[in-house]
């Protein structure tokens, strides 16, 4: 049933012993893969054992599943494009997907634009606080911590702490805020996320209301996601009881404090833009924007940037060909067009070479532009995006009339 919780471990000895939480996800994909409700697995996995460098794998031997378990921190994988991209937007597959929730909001924005069939997809949400750019991490730890990044076999981000565990057992631990304020810890579009638990999958995993590490909080989206936890159960994969007060009410809290430091974080990027005039804000946009090399990364990487013919490559007339830096508008234009369906995943950001910092830009306007329409990206598939809606001129004109106002 929608809306159910659970509490939930898995019953495999193996699972067990490497896994976190009690293994349940990797149990549930296990099931999903052996009794055929999915043709394969998409989740994600460390390269060569190494932490810091993850990569999506499309599993579909059941055995193999067990790989993927544990928490990668140091890991945005493109879930979304990478189902659009390298498998037909699940068009000939049934695939089950761990998503956080920005991965989870970007399928949903491309499902509605018909790039991917959603019906194939079991959506296994992993609730998610951030995750850290590997290199400037692998610093961090060399630097804050003071050990060799290579003897660190688990992070864990607990609301205002970073702790990290060794080979030999020892966890040291650092408040994140610190690390932050030097640049350190949760990429940036991370911090502001509000976003923790992806609602809009089938199911949501995490730790948050869990009393020890041997469970694994489950929250239940859809039909879909209810009838995978039942079946599951029924076929002895996993064991559920059910969360007691005390459980819902941390979970509860944790989910609010995590929101609470995100408006914080959201508080501190703007405050400063809000405080110069217009006329100097133009201008810091525009000194940010004079910097881009035409390198098309923040294209070529957004997962909702879907467009087959860009409106951006030379041959449209709208920038010309060749031309190095390019336009100051280039990085704008591309930006108005993804504007209504971004979902704040700071991939644009990760791979600028020129360090724009287009997710604080995009997350400005979406903020602006969900107050004007009403509309949030990613959250329900069968909202029409803003720029999609049909409206009649007066509703139109209120529209203009207001963000004109802003
Ligand atoms: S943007 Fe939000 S959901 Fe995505 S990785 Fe960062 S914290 Fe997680
Ligand atoms: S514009 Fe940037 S933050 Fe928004 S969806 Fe695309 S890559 Fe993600
Ligand atoms: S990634 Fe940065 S430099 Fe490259 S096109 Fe986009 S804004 Fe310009």
């Amino acid at each position: 049933m929608k809306g159910e919780m659970h509490l939930a471990w898995s019953t495999d000895g193996e699972i067990l012993k490497r896994a976190e939480y009690g293994g349940a996800v990797t149990s549930l994909l296990k099931f999903a893969l052996e009794y055929k409700w999915v043709d394969a697995v998409l989740a994600v996995k460390a390269r060569n054992g190494k932490r810091y460098g993850c990569t999506p794998v499309l599993i579909t031997n059941p055995e193999k599943v067990i790989e993927t378990s544990g928490s990668l921190h140091c890991a945005s994988p493109n879930i979304a494009r990478y189902i659009k991209e390298y498998l037909d937007g699940a068009l000939y597959l049934k695939i089950a997907v761990t998503c956080k929730p920005c991965d989870a909001m970007a399928i949903i924005e491309l499902a509605k634009r018909n790039q991917i069939k959603l019906d194939n997809l079991l959506l296994i949400g992993i609730n998610c606080t951030g995750t850290l750019i590997p290199n400037r991490t692998k610093r961090m730890i060399k630097e804050e911590f003071g050990v060799d990044p290579d003897d660190v076999v688990r992070e864990d981000i607990e609301e205002d702490k970073l702790t990290i565990t060794l080979k030999d057992g020892t966890e040291k631990v650092k408040n994140l805020d610190e690390l932050e304020k030097k640049g350190y810890g949760r990429r940036e579009n991370c911090r502001r996320c509000e976003v923790n638990i992806p609602t809009m999958a089938d199911i949501s995993c995490g730790k948050w209301g869990v009393m020890d590490e041997k469970e694994t909080f489950i929250e239940v989206f859809s039909d879909k996601g209810s009838d995978l936890i039942e079946e599951s159960i029924k076929a002895g994969y996993i064991k559920v009881e059910q969360p007691d007060n005390i459980a819902l009410k941390t979970r509860k809290r944790k989910k609010e404090d995590a929101i609470k430091r995100a408006k914080k974080w959201q508080r501190r990027d703007f405050t400063t833009l809000k405080k110069i005039t217009l006329n100097e804000r133009l201008n810091y946009w525009f000194g940010q924007f004079n910097q881009c090399i035409k390198c098309f990364g923040c294209i070529d990487v957004c997962p909702i940037c879907y467009c087959e013919d860009c409106y951006l490559e030379a041959d449209r007339d709208l920038v010309t060909g060749g031309e190095v830096p390019p336009d100051v508008l280039f990085p704008m234009i591309r930006i108005a067009h993804v504007m209504d369906s971004c979902v704040n995943c700071g991939q644009c950001q990760d791979v600028c070479p020129m360090e724009i910092p287009l997710s604080q830009l995009t997350f400005m306007l979406n903020r602006e532009l969900a107050k004007i329409f009403k509309y949030k990206p990613g959250v329900d598939v069968n909202a029409i995006p803003p720029l999609r809606a049909p409206g009649t001129e007066e509703e139109l004109r209120t529209v203009v009339l207001n963000s004109l106002a802003r």
